[in-house]
């Protein structure tokens, strides 16, 4: 099964992504962590992207289509994969359309998650990863249990991305609006969107994703 979780910056589609992975065996692919590991292995791609995920705008099209078509044809995107961050405009929910087409493929469910734009900024600016293992956090929502140290790994690495700042995100907002929010017409005519209510506890927006795949009867565990 695929499946895009659409929604804006901080919405909870990393969260939700990861949980799809450890539960259901599918694969998390996330166009921002592509990105932010071709930054700093400093890769031709990373030069272009640098600058513009610091201003909160898009990447070029073409770059990310390529970075995903790419990513998709590895071995484990076969069980199944979860676009997060990705398309992020029309133009590249098109291109994805021809990709998957091509590649015979094709997508299950698009999942909306709506969360409002103050509490968006609230979850950003709390934001925090284990350095080691990717474990995502929150200082208020989703604090380690003892501070400073991962849950999973034993790590004390916690990373805060640059662009987690109040400016950045007004920026990332204002591009989703602009850009984004209109892949939700878009999906609504194929008739394979689902909204649902991001605003609720990780575990509430979780078992709300499980009863949609569920009617899958693809989906194992
Ligand atoms: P968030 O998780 O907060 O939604 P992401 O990690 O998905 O943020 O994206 C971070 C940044 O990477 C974006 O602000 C943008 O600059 C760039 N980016 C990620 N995905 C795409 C995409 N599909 N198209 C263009 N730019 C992208
Ligand atoms: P996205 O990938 O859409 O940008 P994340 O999954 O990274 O969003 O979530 C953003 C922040 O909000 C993280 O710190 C995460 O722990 C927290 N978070 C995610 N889902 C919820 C939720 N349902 N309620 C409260 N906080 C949440
Ligand atoms: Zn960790």
């Amino acid at each position: 099964m695929n499946v895009i979780l659409l929604g804006p910056p901080g919405a909870g589609k990393g969260t939700q992504a990861k949980l799809l992975e450890e539960r259901h065996g599918m694969v998390q692919l996330s166009t921002g962590d592509m990105l932010r590991a071709a930054v700093k292995a400093g890769t031709d791609v990373g030069k272009i992207a640098e600058d513009i995920m610091k201003r909160g705008d898009l990447v070029p099209n073409d770059v990310v289509v390529s970075i995903i078509s790419d990513r998709i044809d590895q071995p484990d995107a076969k069980r199944g994969f979860i676009l997060d961050g990705f398309p992020r405009n029309v133009a590249q929910a098109e291109a994805l359309d021809a990709m998957l087409e091509k590649k015979g493929l094709k997508l299950d469910h698009v999942i909306q998650m709506e969360v409002d734009d103050e509490a968006l900024v609230e979850r950003i600016t709390g934001r925090f990863t284990c350095g080691n293992c990717g474990a995502g956090y929150h200082d208020r929502f989703k604090p380690t249990k003892v501070a400073g140290v991962c849950d999973v790994c034993g790590s004390t690495e916690m990373v805060r991305r640059a662009d987690d700042n109040e400016t950045t995100v007004r920026s990332r907002l204002a591009t989703y609006h602009k850009e984004t929010a209109p892949l939700l017409p878009y999906y609504k005519k194929r008739g394979n969107l689902v909204q649902l209510n991001g605003m609720a506890p990780m575990d509430q927006v979780a078992e709300e994703i499980k009863t949609v795949l569920a009617a899958d009867q693809r989906l194992s565990g």
